[in-house]
This record gives structure tokens, C-alpha cells and sequence, in this order.
């Protein structure tokens, strides 16, 4: 299964199999208290930095600001949506809570 992942026009989108899938703007709530002091950060993407797949999910360490008390940074490998034989499936980023998971390695 070949899989291709990028980023385009500048972290503006990202992009799977050469289809534009995510983009920023988009507000999310993330499950990250590491982030700012808010129990579920409500986060506005403004700059897509990578995406990569871990299994079956596609994650994206992206920049963006917290409205509610307005930290800005970028916090771990969010999951953004899921692959299934190989096709990009969403998930429901705007109305779910998106476990953030922290890569360690490095
Ligand atoms: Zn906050």
C-alpha cells in the first residue's frame, strides 16, 4: 500500500494521494493539557508543518493559537483522519475531541 502524504502551498492544506484533505482555518478541540492551561484546548489551525501516518491513522503536527486563552504553539501529532485500503477517510474534526499524541523519539 502506497500512501502519498504532503503538505502544499505553504502548510496550507494537507494533502493525500494528491487530494487536498485538511486545511487550515479549521478549529479543533484537542485533548492535549500539556498545551495551555485549558482542560480542552479549542484550537484554531493556522499552519500545517508535517503529516505522517502512524497505522492506520493520519496525524499532523500543525501551528496554531488556543481562542480561548490565546497560547499560541504547536502541539503534538494530532490525528486528522484515518486510511483505509489505502483512501483517505475524515473524521469528524470540528465536533469530536482529538486525542493529541506526543512522539517522544526526538
Ligand atoms: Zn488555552
Amino acid at each position: 500500500m502506497s500512501v502519498s502524504l504532503r503538505v502544499l502551498d505553504d502548510g496550507a492544506w494537507v494533502s493525500v494521494n494528491d487530494a487536498r484533505e485538511v486545511s487550515v482555518s479549521e478549529l479543533w478541540r484537542l485533548d492535549d493539557p500539556s498545551f495551555c492551561g485549558c482542560d480542552l484546548p479549542d484550537f484554531v489551525v493556522e499552519n500545517v508543518l508535517s503529516v505522517g501516518a502512524d497505522g492506520r491513522t493520519v496525524a499532523a503536527k500543525v501551528y496554531g493559537q488556543c481562542i480561548a486563552c490565546g497560547e499560541t504553539g504547536v502541539p503534538g501529532w494530532v490525528p486528522v483522519g484515518r486510511l483505509s485500503d489505502g483512501e483517505f477517510v475524515d473524521i469528524d474534526r470540528e465536533h469530536a475531541v482529538l486525542p493529541v499524541h506526543t512522539d517522544d523519539s526526538n
